[in-house]
């Protein structure tokens, strides 16, 4: 089957998912979005109210510093796949649980088989100890880590991981835009 109707297929059972208490109160699913030929895959945490409304990611705040952010190292969404944690949005933008996080990243699990991306861009906390922990890493605080590189195996082979801070982190943090420029920057060199 191609990658195109293997992503198709995880998304019909994604819009249909009942698995946990979220699809309660979720207007869309959000399956993600971009090339499913991307080298890159970036990873947030989840939908917001506008990507709930939408049905895509990272179309709110923090979808507009990620677009920036992007285009700081001309990188196209079209070029990128991008996805998250939980499909469906946490009420009023609470954390994930962790049983939302284990049974919804059944589906993120596959979207990466499929993807084989060679790097893989966590964005934030949630997004960066999943990585971590599914890949066989030692997961530290993220304000030690991020814009590091760390070189691991995945089942379709070699595979970068480099830990981002959230974009949503610079609209309550200005500083935090800097190091986010500067982190994208290592990420462009390591493309
Ligand atoms: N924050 C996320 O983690 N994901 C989105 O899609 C939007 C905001």
């Amino acid at each position: 089957m191609s990658k195109i109707k293997e992503l198709k297929k995880i998304e019909k059972k994604v819009k249909i998912c009942k698995k946990c208490n979220l699809y309660k109160t979720r207007k869309n699913t959000v399956f993600g979005d971009g090339s499913f030929k991307a080298k890159i895959l970036f990873i947030g945490e989840a939908p917001g109210k506008n990507e709930d409304l939408k049905g895509y990611p990272f179309v709110g705040r923090a979808g507009k510093i990620l677009d920036e952010l992007l285009n700081s190292i001309d990188l196209k969404r079209k070029e990128i796949y991008i996805t998250n944690i939980l499909k469906c949005r946490p009420t009023n933008n609470r954390n994930p649980l962790k049983k939302e996080i284990d049974i919804c990243s059944k589906f993120l699990d596959k979207q990466i088989d499929i993807i084989a991306p060679e790097i893989i861009a966590p964005l934030g906390n949630f997004a960066c100890s999943f990585i971590f922990e599914k890949f066989g890493l030692k997961y530290d605080k993220i304000s030690q880590i991020h814009g590091k590189m760390f070189n691991t195996e995945s089942d379709f082979g070699k595979i970068k991981i480099i830990p981002l801070f959230h974009p949503a982190v610079a609209t309550y943090n200005p500083n935090k835009i800097d190091i986010l420029i500067k982190d994208f920057k290592q990420l462009k060199k390591i493309i």
